[in-house]
Order: structure tokens, then C-alpha cells, then sequence
């Protein structure tokens, strides 16, 4: 059996019961998403983790604009980032303390990250820009994300979230508030967890959505909705350097030009190069009117 549902992700219902879910598996999308990094293969696996956690949240919360998880901290690994946007897209930075590519062998998420804090920030395309901090409590992405829904006031949610540095797999719980139309089945939650925990990261990463859900729960009536795609996609563009060359201000920006002759932005993101002359200087700062008595 071989995947099929690459970069893809499924929302799913039981039809008998209150709960909902997500299942996804990425593989061209982490690849390059970190093609352009130098990471080692525990970096581009917690990378992975951190992809399917924001596609898995986005989709669930029905979210318009741009959703972002950060861990940052003191560690080998000061910081990591993922972010997923409404169209789908993925982007994502793993950051290390030293120039040199540090040995993550064998560590797990608070070990790499240190002592820090695990950031989600919503930032809808209208509206206020939310966001919530938990400590990093747990060994994995998804034990803390666990901690972060049991604490906050929502629906009870779990998730489940694998990879090995190539593909990404994950799956989302989410119990909804009882309906009445639906056969009331009190230990459907405990029992749907209990199953989803023995997802394994081969299934996950390697087998299509319908054939794990089958095999996770086939007590249960699993409705699948259509697939919808993700892919990696940068933000940045020359408009947006160029407003960070604005934000350095007007005497910075000269300073750096005369240093280097020409300034490069370079994005961690994507790798994309944006340089920018004198002329772009001149244009972007420009000199103020003479004045005439
Ligand atoms: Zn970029």
C-alpha cells in the first residue's frame, strides 16, 4: 500500500457520534519547505511536526488569515517556527544557537528548545490579532499543544503528529458539544482516543487517509469529506524588503549601503535574494525639497 493523499489533508466526521477530525500527510511540501536550510535530519523532523500541527489547526479552527506556531527558548535551538495560511500554505524556519549545525541526536522538543515558551498567534485577514503562550510542558509538539486545548476553553481536542524528517503525518480529535438528533453515546471520546493513540508514525506518514481511518476506526461510521491540497509558499516579496529597509530609517539604510555597495535581503523563509542599489535608496528616501528663501 502507498499513500496517496501526499500533501493533502482530509476533515472527517463520525457520523454516529460528536466528533470531528483532520488527518494530513505532507512530503513535497517539508521538502521544500526546507530545501534551502541547512537542518539536520532532527530539525527537518521537528519542522515536520510543527507543518502538521498549523495545517491540522487551521482547518479545524475554519480560520481566514494566517495562523503561527513558535517554540523559542534557550536551547540549541532557540527557535522554530511554522506558519499556515487560509489558501494552504505552508512556510517555516528552524533556527540554531551557534553558526554551526548543532547535534539534536536524540533530543526531544524541551531539550533542542530549552527552557521557553510555545507561541500561537492568529492573525486574521480582518480583526484582532490573537495570541497564546504555554510553557513547553511535555516531550512532544503534540503533548503540548494537548495541554495548550485541555487549558484553554475549547472543545476537547488531541492530536497526534509524526515525521521523520522527509514526510509529516498527523491527525486531530475534536469532540463537539452533543447533538441531540445523534444516538447519545457517552464513552464515544474516551473510546475514539483510545483508539486514535495507536496511530503509528508509518501510518501516518506512509498509508492513505480512508485506509488509516479504517483501520483506527472501524467501530465507528467515518464520513471522509474531499481532499483539499497543501503546498510550500513564501510570503515575502521585493515590497515587503523594502519596507523593512524603511523601518531601518533613512540614515541606516545609507550607512549599510556605503558598507556594502549594495544591500542584500535575503529571506530565511524561502532563500529568495532581494538587493537593493542606490537608486532604490534614493527612491525610497527621498531627498527633501530645497527650500527657496
Ligand atoms: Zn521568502
Amino acid at each position: 500500500m502507498s499513500a496517496s493523499n501526499l500533501d493533502q489533508i482530509h476533515r472527517f466526521v463520525f457520523d454516529d457520534c460528536d466528533i470531528r477530525g483532520e488527518i494530513v500527510t505532507l512530503d513535497a511540501t517539508l521538502q521544500d519547505a526546507t530545501a534551502h536550510q541547512h537542518l539536520p535530519v532532527e530539525a527537518r523532523a521537528l519542522l515536520g511536526e510543527f507543518f502538521t500541527a498549523v495545517s491540522l489547526m487551521i482547518e479545524v479552527l475554519k480560520f481566514s488569515g494566517t495562523l503561527t506556531l513558535q517554540a523559542r527558548g534557550a536551547g540549541r535551538v532557540p527557535l522554530i517556527m511554522a506558519e499556515a495560511t487560509d489558501a494552504r500554505t505552508l512556510r517555516g524556519i528552524v533556527k540554531f544557537a551557534d553558526d554551526e549545525i548543532p547535534d539534536l541526536h536524540g533530543l526531544n522538543l524541551p531539550q533542542m528548545i530549552g527552557e521557553g515558551v510555545l507561541t500561537l498567534t492568529l492573525d486574521p485577514a480582518q480583526g484582532q490579532r490573537y495570541q497564546g503562550v504555554v510553557a513547553l510542558e511535555g516531550n512532544t509538539l503534540a503533548e503540548c499543544l494537548t495541554a495548550y486545548f485541555a487549558r484553554s476553553e475549547q472543545l476537547p481536542t488531541r492530536l497526534w503528529l509524526h515525521s521523520d524528517g522527509q514526510r509529516a503525518g498527523g491527525l486531530l480529535l475534536q469532540a463537539l458539544p452533543p447533538s441531540a438528533e445523534r444516538t447519545a453515546r457517552p464513552d464515544a471520546w474516551e473510546t475514539a482516543e483510545h483508539l486514535a493513540e495507536t496511530v503509528t508514525a508509518d501510518e501516518l506518514c506512509q498509508l492513505d487517509h480512508a485506509t488509516v481511518l479504517v483501520r483506527l476506526f472501524n467501530e465507528f461510521e467515518v464520513r471522509l469529506f474531499p481532499p483539499q491540497e497543501l503546498s510550500f509558499k513564501c510570503q515575502c516579496s521585493r515590497e515587503r524588503s523594502l519596507r523593512a529597509l524603511t523601518a531601518l530609517g533613512r540614515s541606516d539604510a545609507y550607512a549599510l549601503l556605503n558598507e556594502r555597495d549594495i544591500i542584500d535581503i535575503n529571506c530565511e523563509f524561502c532563500g529568495a535574494e532581494y538587493r537593493f542599489g542606490q537608486p532604490d535608496l534614493d527612491e525610497l528616501f527621498p531627498a527633501e525639497n530645497p527650500r527657496l528663501h
